[in-house]
């Protein structure tokens, strides 16, 4: 905590430490933050990094991370083993949750000497709000997905409550609007589940907050960020700390970091706007099944594609071959027009490329701000989690085409090829889409140049983190 005589002195920089939690879609935004922080508002930010990761993809990028920018400080911690029986069977992602939850309140403090701030994870906050009281340190929370998930997050305390008279139902979130349950992140369907018990206590405690970021910006959900502004969400009526729309912040890539990435140089040899780029993000993996579908309907769409595969939850568990994963002879036959790679790809660098003129995406919603930020249409399948909230986002913001009828992960079965390879050149073909989605484009990089709203949120709160810088 920075000490009286610093606050009273001449402008300084102001410390914060930021505290990310697991997975690419937590980390990510929190490496944007970071840059934005240290970068552009003349912050020196000291960054948490909880260990071990659970995937190389993230200890791959942190190590990137700190490797281009000197400036921001490692502050490590190390977890207890994540092996316990009451761990087993648990998503690996929010097992490690919940490791760092435990952790925070004992191992978190010693870290924060001379800080002015603390910006935490929404996963951690019920955790990390009553510790920084504790130590007198304001207590910002990083909302990791969309404002309109946000929405439903901060009422779902509230939906619990009414549920409980009326029978489970859809959530009317005052302000938004009607947000189907079978919109809602699966893992909430059992109340006994990790993820729902972090998700309630989380959405508790955050009437004590000292202000909630999200990577958003006023003008892609105006509703949605309105009704947080008024209040409309909260259980105590009229009354919610402040909301910061900080987006969309934008992607760090380490390129030179990674081996040498062979889909560049095939991008590069493409026609413009000609590529369908596909990936379902880096925490599932599609069925067999529905792989298999995925192949036969990008071969049969004609068009080319660069395919981002994964096999396994964990990246470090995933040994499948492509050939095993898609059929004998697909990788052949789509010689050429079609590259197809189980590597990490620098997604962000992918989509500001000329060649790629769409994305069929499970919204998540980082890869969502990409796609937003550099105007390329998004053909959504939401699969998991605040997909689905994240797909009605980008749709109604005309960046996007959602078929809501397509599957959810365990359900509804199998979309076949036929009627992928439709979706696909309908979307490829659709020229008020690409421009519906240019506009988005053009919002979106006024909202964070200089005088933008975005770019005053993020003024605004390094302010309020330390009033005399
Ligand atoms: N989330 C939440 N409470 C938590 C952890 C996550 O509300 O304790 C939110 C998260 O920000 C996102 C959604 O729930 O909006 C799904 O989170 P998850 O981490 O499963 O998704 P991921 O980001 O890994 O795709
Ligand atoms: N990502 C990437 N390369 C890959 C797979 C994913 O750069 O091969 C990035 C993607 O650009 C995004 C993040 O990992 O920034 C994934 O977050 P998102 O919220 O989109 O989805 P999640 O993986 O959490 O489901």
């Amino acid at each position: 905590m920075a000490s009286g005589d610093d606050r009273a002195g001449a402008a300084r920089r102001p410390r914060i430490v930021l505290v990310p939690s697991a997975g690419m879609g937590h980390l990510a935004p929190f490496s944007r933050l970071a840059v934005a922080l240290s970068t552009v508002h003349a912050c020196d930010v000291s960054f948490v990094v909880f260990l071990p990761t659970v995937s190389s993809a993230e200890s791959a990028h942190l190590d990137s991370l700190f490797a281009a920018l000197p400036s921001v400080s490692r502050l490590d911690l190390r977890l207890p083993p994540l092996d316990a029986p009451e761990f087993s069977g648990a998503d690996p992602f929010y097992a490690h949750y919940e490791a760092s939850r435990r952790s925070t309140p004992l191992l978190l403090p010693p870290l924060l000497a001379g800080a002015d701030a603390l910006i935490a994870d929404i996963s951690l906050a019920s955790v990390a709000i009553p510790m920084a009281t504790e130590l007198s340190l304001p207590c910002y929370v990083l909302f990791t997905s969309s404002a309109t998930m946000f929405s439903l997050y901060a009422y779902y305390p509230a939906y619990l409550e009414a549920a409980a008279a009326a029978g489970d139902g859809d959530a009317d979130v005052p302000g938004v609007g009607r947000i189907p349950r079978s919109s809602f992140p699966q893992a909430l369907r059992d109340p006994g589940n990790l993820f729902t018990q972090q998700f309630v206590a989380n959405g508790r405690s955050l009437l004590r907050a000292d202000g909630i970021l999200v990577n958003t910006f006023d003008a892609l959900e105006p509703e949605a960020v309105a009704a947080l502004r008024r209040g409309d969400v909260s259980s105590r009526p009229g009354f919610f700390p402040p909301v910061f729309t900080v987006g969309l912040l934008s992607p760090v890539s380490f390129p030179e970091a990674r081996a040498p990435a062979d889909y560049t140089a095939w991008l590069d040899a493409q026609p413009e706007r000609s590529v369908v780029y596909v990936s379902f993000g880096s925490r599932k993996a599609l069925a067999r099944e529905q792989l298999g579908e995925l192949a036969r309907g990008l071969e049969a769409s004609g068009c080319r594609f660069l395919w981002v595969v994964k096999g396994a939850v964990v990246d470090r568990d995933d040994g499948a071959g492509l050939s095993e994963l898609l059929g004998e002879g697909f990788l052949e036959r789509v010689q050429g027009r079609g590259l197809v790679t189980k590597a990490w790809v620098e997604q962000g660098e992918v989509l500001k490329h000329p060649a790629v003129g769409m994305f069929v995406s499970h919204c998540g919603w980082n890869s969502l701000t990409e796609a937003l930020a550099t105007g390329v249409p998004v053909l959504a399948w939401p699969r998991f989690a605040d997909q689905r909230v994240n797909a009605g986002v980008v749709a109604r913001g005309g960046a996007g085409v959602w078929v809501e009828r397509w599957s959810w992960e365990g359900e509804e079965g199998v979309v076949k090829g036929d009627e992928v390879a439709e979706m696909v050149k309908s979307v490829m073909a659709d020229e008020t889409l690409r421009k519906a989605a240019a506009c988005v484009r053009a919002d979106a990089a006024r909202a964070v140049a200089a005088g933008g709203t975005s770019y005053r949120s993020l003024t605004d709160l390094v302010r309020r983190c330390c009033p005399g810088s």
